[in-house]
């Protein structure tokens, strides 16, 4: 696996920053968002460091998005939410602040959830 030094990402994936996790596998972890948008708000990132989308190659992308489904059905199950944002960011103009691939997973419960 790729890592990048000063990555707080890649700190995560090595247990050096704790992070509640949702699911992990050979190549993949989904943790909690430090910053909760809403209840169960999620980050999926790859193993393997890339900074966004444009750098990403066709295997990583592979293994990090077929994950989505599996992983938004769990926070389902556990949060009932009744919709879900499935998100990334690229750059800093778009909203990247973490350079470190990651896809948001926001569960949605009405107006009353207080984004969008
Ligand atoms: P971006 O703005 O790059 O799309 O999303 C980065 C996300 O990473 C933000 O929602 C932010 O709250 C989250 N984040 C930043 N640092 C940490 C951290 O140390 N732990 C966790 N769990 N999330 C983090
Ligand atoms: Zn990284």
């Amino acid at each position: 696996m790729s890592h990048a030094q000063d990555c707080i990402f890649c700190k995560i994936i090595d247990g050096e920053i704790p992070s509640a996790k949702v699911y992990e596998d050979e190549d993949v972890l989904a943790f909690l968002d430090i910053s909760q948008v809403t209840k169960g708000h999620t980050l999926v990132i790859p193993k393997h460091h890339t900074k966004n989308i444009y750098e990403t190659d066709e295997a990583v992308a592979e293994k990090v998005f077929a994950r989505v489904p599996k992983i938004s059905n769990a926070l389902k199950k556990t949060y009932e939410p009744i919709g879900m944002n499935v998100l990334n960011n690229n750059e800093e103009p778009a909203g990247q602040s973490v350079f470190h691939l990651h896809i948001h997973l926001i569960p949605r419960y009405g107006k009353q959830d207080g984004f969008g």
